[in-house]
C-alpha cells in the first residue's frame, strides 16, 4: 500500500501507528482535518484480518467524522482511531492505558470516544492516562449512553422532512416504519408515540418486538416486509446500505430518516431515491445526535446544554433541503456540500486572522 498517496487521495493530516510490545497494542489513529477544531472520533476495536484492512478502515471512518462534524455545527475535525485486537478476548486495563498514553502524545490533535467494540470501561481506562477523551462515566463528567439523543435528533430531522412534504412540522398522525428496535430505534418509537405518529415495527430479536409492543400499541411485521410496507417515514435503525437496487424500486414510503450509519449502499442511490420522489434526510446529520451530546463533555457536560444543540438538526436538515434545492442535487451530496462550505469559510476566516489554516488548533489546545 502507497501510504502517502492514500492520505493525499483525500487530504489527510495525520496517520499514526502506535504499538507497545508490553501491552499487545496494535493500534492506529487517523487524523483526517482538524480545519475546525480538534479531530473527535470513535476507537473501534476489531480483529482485522490485515493491516491494510485497518488502515483503509481508519481513513474511512475519519474522513467521515470531518462531514458529520462541519455538517452538525460542531467545532471539531475529524478522526478515528481502530485498535486491532477481538474486544471479547483481547482487552486489558493495561492494553487501554497504553492507547491512552499514545492519544496524550497528541496534544489534543485527537479526542478518542467510544465506537463498534469499545466501552465506557475502556474509555475510563484511557482517561487516567489522557484528558483528550470523551464518553467515560457519568460519574467521571461523561454523558452516558447517547441513543435517546440520537433518537431525539432522528425525530427533529423527520420535522423538517415531513414539513417539506407536508407544509407541517407535526409528526402526529404520521405513519413511521421503524427497522431495528435497539438503543435508539426504541427511543424513538417512545418519542414518536409521544407525538401521535402511527408505528409499524420490526426487529429480528422478539424480546425488542414485545416491548416496544407493549409499550406503545405499534403494528409489528416481518423484518422482510419493513422496506415495502406504506407509511409516511422509513425510519432504517439496524443496518447499514438498505437503499440499494434492489429495494429502492420497491419503497412504498415519502421520505427516509433513520438513524442507521451508511444507510445508502453507494452514493449514487441518493439520486434514485429522488427521482422516486423519496426524501432522503442524510444518515450521518440527521443522527448526529449522539456525538453532539459527547462532544458535550469537551465543556464540561451540561444536559440542557446538549439537547437543546441536539434539536438543532431539524434547522440542519432544513438547510440541506435548500441547498439540494439551489444546487439541484440529491440530499445525501447537498449535506457534503453543507459541511465542506462550512469547512472553506471558516479555514478561510483563520488564515485571516493567524495566517496560519490550523490556528484555531493551537488556540484550543491551551483551553483543553
Ligand atoms: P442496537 O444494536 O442497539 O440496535 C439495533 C437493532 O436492530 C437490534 O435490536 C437488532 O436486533 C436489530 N436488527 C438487526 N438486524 C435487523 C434486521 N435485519 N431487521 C430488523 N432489525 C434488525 O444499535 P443502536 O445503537 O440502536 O443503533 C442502530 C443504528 O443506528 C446502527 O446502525 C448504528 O450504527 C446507528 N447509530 C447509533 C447511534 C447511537 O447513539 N446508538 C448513533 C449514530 C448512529
Amino acid at each position: 500500500m502507497q501510504v502517502f498517496e492514500k492520505l493525499a487521495e483525500y487530504r489527510y493530516e495525520q496517520l499514526v501507528f502506535c504499538h507497545d510490545k508490553a501491552t499487545g497494542l496494535r493500534a492506529i489513529v487517523a487524523i483526517h482535518d482538524t480545519t475546525l477544531g480538534p479531530a473527535l472520533g470513535g476507537c473501534r476495536m476489531y480483529p482485522y484480518a490485515t493491516e491494510e484492512d485497518a488502515v483503509v478502515d481508519v481513513l474511512r471512518l475519519a474522513r467521515g467524522m470531518t462531514y458529520k462534524a462541519a455538517a452538525s455545527g460542531l467545532n471539531l475535525g475529524g478522526g478515528k482511531s481502530v485498535i486491532i485486537g477481538d474486544p471479547y478476548t483481547d482487552k486489558s486495563e493495561t492494553l487501554f492505558r497504553s492507547f491512552g498514553r499514545y492519544i496524550e502524545t497528541l496534544g489534543g490533535r485527537y479526542i478518542v470516544a467510544e465506537d463498534v467494540g469499545t466501552s465506557t470501561e475502556d474509555a475510563n481506562f484511557i482517561r487516567v492516562e489522557t484528558s483528550y477523551v470523551v464518553g467515560v462515566d457519568v460519574t467521571r463528567g461523561g454523558s452516558g449512553d447517547p441513543s435517546p439523543f440520537t433518537a431525539l435528533g432522528v425525530v427533529q430531522g423527520m420535522r423538517a422532512c415531513v414539513e417539506e412534504i407536508f407544509s407541517t412540522t407535526s409528526l402526529e398522525g404520521r405513519t413511521v416504519a421503524v427497522q431495528g428496535l435497539g438503543h435508539v430505534g426504541g427511543n424513538l418509537c417512545r418519542l414518536l408515540a409521544e407525538e401521535g405518529a402511527r408505528l409499524i415495527v420490526t426487529d429480528v430479536d422478539s424480546r425488542s418486538v414485545e416491548r416496544v409492543v407493549g409499550e406503545f400499541g405499534a403494528k409489528v411485521v416481518e423484518p422482510g416486509e419493513i422496506l415495502t410496507i406504506p407509511c409516511d417515514i422509513l425510519a432504517p435503525c439496524a443496518l447499514g446500505a438498505v437503499i440499494n437496487d434492489d429495494t429502492v424500486p420497491n419503497l412504498r414510503c415519502r421520505i427516509v430518516a433513520g438513524s442507521a450509519n451508511n444507510v445508502l449502499a453507494e452514493s449514487r442511490h441518493g439520486a434514485a431515491l429522488a427521482e422516486r420522489g423519496i426524501l432522503y434526510a442524510p444518515d450521518y446529520v440527521i443522527n448526529a445526535g449522539g456525538l453532539i451530546n459527547v462532544a458535550d463533555e469537551l465543556e464540561g457536560y451540561n444536559e440542557r446544554r446538549a439537547t437543546k444543540r441536539v434539536m438543532r438538526i431539524e434547522g440542519r436538515i432544513r438547510r440541506i433541503l435548500a441547498i439540494s434545492r439551489r444546487d439541484g442535487v440529491p440530499t445525501n451530496v447537498a449535506a457534503d456540500t453543507l459541511a465542506l462550505e462550512r469547512i472553506a469559510a471558516i479555514g478561510s476566516m483563520e488564515r485571516l486572522h493567524t495566517g496560519h489554516p490550523y490556528g484555531q488548533l493551537s488556540r484550543r489546545r491551551e483551553t483543553i
